[in-house]
């Protein structure tokens, strides 16, 4: 079966080892033999942003942190290697080959898996004009050559993503360590700021300090835990939380998209900041925040791997590690773009809602799910609005008020950080893919407000975003939310 849509999917994704693939490739003998010879491998209120230091502060003293659990398993070493140093990516090179429609529609074998198995590839991201791709040091002529041969044009977004990776870390280091000296006010007891990318820790150590701040109207969770013993944690804000409407916010889904956290506490910090200024439209809503929905992958990606996509769930395959988080819910769940196989970042998981981190946000939506009106999740790249369906190349029926909610939203980012963003169906621009959160969240609940974000950017530093583009990142994610509650009246 040959079809393009296997090769589009959503949030900037991956592989396409969709079952289809797999049925199709197994009634292949030479194709089976390719696998199995490739495969490896957060009252004007004290909340206050200091504008000069981009630092959150508050006068709550110093509170030591709480959260520290790397681990409550038995057997440490099964799920994170103490010993393994962080995966370098020296010289590999990060590419958007261009042209794949072609090669899509002849082959039986998406390219994004060819180049997984056969080029040491970790698709970036995948729509249907172009593939983004980092291409280890010791497989990029060959992998050229491969490309060239099929008339697909590379272009090389940058040339060692290793120094991306770096880059990142110092620039964080350089914008928070210039503000040490020179420190008058009391900083937060969690050092949140926005000047870098937070550990789970301090972001938690947030969440707490806000509740305490505010305990009439905020109220801290813990859904469930992580296969590593980690909290999940949300935090509801409202003054009424019997009646008054409700909107989710979460990121995280994708350990490696770490401006989603970022963006997701900023949204909890400017919400509370001027609370008792607020218009109504956003004061009497109910609001729930989840910053981090996989902290394992989170966590994993910060220590190990800047480019680790799924949870740190273990499969039966003995190295492979991890599912797909946004393609596990059961919403067209053995759809299109997604994998069987445990070793893709796009596995689906053994069954729909098999993680732990799926099942808790499940079990706590719907219980929640009478007046809930916006599910939002925030991902990145690509900077994008989209909206259901995913799994089906359909539209909701009232897709004309979503899409109209998501054209204000993005003509108001466009007037104030002069960025782009695109409104549109999810299909049309990356493809069907099941399993995801949010199709799950307006099939299963109803839930009208659905959208799915991509942040930035459009691909010049994709996952690996300079903090210093964290704040204006930030407040593009703000004007969204404030947007569809507006919609919502
Ligand atoms: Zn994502």
């Amino acid at each position: 079966m040959k079809t393009s849509r296997n090769t589009r999917r959503k949030c900037n994704l991956s592989r396409s080892t969709a079952t289809t693939t797999l049925a199709t490739t197994l009634r292949s003998p030479s194709t089976v033999l390719f696998i199995l010879l490739t495969v490896i491998t957060y009252r004007t209120y004290a909340l206050d942003l200091d504008e000069e230091k981009n630092q959150f502060i508050t006068n709550t003293g110093n509170q030591k942190k709480q959260f520290a659990p790397t681990t409550t398993v038995n057997d440490e070493t099964r799920y994170l290697d103490v010993n393994a140093s962080p995966i370098h990516y020296d010289g590999t090179q990060l590419w958007r080959i261009h042209n794949i429609t072609n090669y899509i529609d002849e082959n039986l074998i998406p390219l994004a898996d060819i180049l997984e198995y056969k080029y040491g590839g970790n698709v970036w991201k995948a729509n249907v004009k172009f593939l983004d791709v980092s291409i280890t040091k010791d497989h990029l002529k060959s992998a050229r050559q491969f490309l060239k041969q099929n008339h697909m044009p590379v272009e090389i977004l940058n040339e060692n993503v290793q120094k991306l990776i770096d880059d990142e870390a110092a620039m964080g280091v350089n914008l928070t360590s210039s503000d040490f000296g020179k420190r008058t006010r009391k900083s937060t007891a969690s050092g949140m700021h926005f000047k870098d990318y937070h550990d789970l820790d301090t972001i938690y150590s947030f969440m707490r300090e806000i509740r305490g701040k505010y305990p009439n109207i905020c109220r801290l969770y813990s859904i469930g835990k992580t296969v590593e013993g980690r909290d999940l944690k949300v935090l509801r804000i409202s003054e009424n939380p019997r009646d008054y409407k409700k909107i989710w916010i979460d990121g995280g889904i994708h350990a490696r998209e770490w401006v989603s956290p970022a963006t997701v506490t900023f949204i909890l910090y400017k919400l509370l900041a001027n609370w008792t200024d607020q218009p109504d439209y956003i004061r009497r809503k109910t609001w729930y925040i989840m910053p981090v929905m996989n902290p394992d992958g989170y966590e994993y990606s910060r220590r190990e791997n800047r480019l680790w996509r799924k949870n740190r769930s273990p499969s039966t395959h003995e190295q492979c590690y991890g599912v797909d988080l946004n393609r596990n819910f059961d919403i067209g769940w053995e759809s299109y773009g997604s994998s069987t196989h445990p070793c893709s970042d796009t596995y689906r998981g053994h069954s729909p809602a098999s993680e732990l981190e799926t099942q808790a946000v499940v079990k706590f939506l719907t219980k929640r799910k009478f007046n809930l009106h916006s599910y939002l999740t925030f991902h990145s790249y690509g900077q994008l609005m989209v909206y259901p369906w995913a799994y089906r190349a359909t539209k909701v029926k009232d897709a004309n008020i979503l899409q109209r909610v998501a054209n204000t939203a993005v003509q108001r980012i466009a007037k104030k950080t002069h960025q782009n963003y695109r409104a549109a169906v999810t299909y049309e621009v990356l493809g069907i893919a099941g399993g995801g959160s949010d199709d799950w969240c307006r099939a299963a609940l109803g839930t009208p407000y659905v959208y799915t974000v991509e942040l930035r950017d459009r691909g010049h530093y994709g996952f690996i975003l300079p903090p210093d583009q964290i704040l204006e990142t930030a407040l593009e994610g703000y004007i969204i939310v404030d947007t569809v509650a507006q919609a919502i009246n």
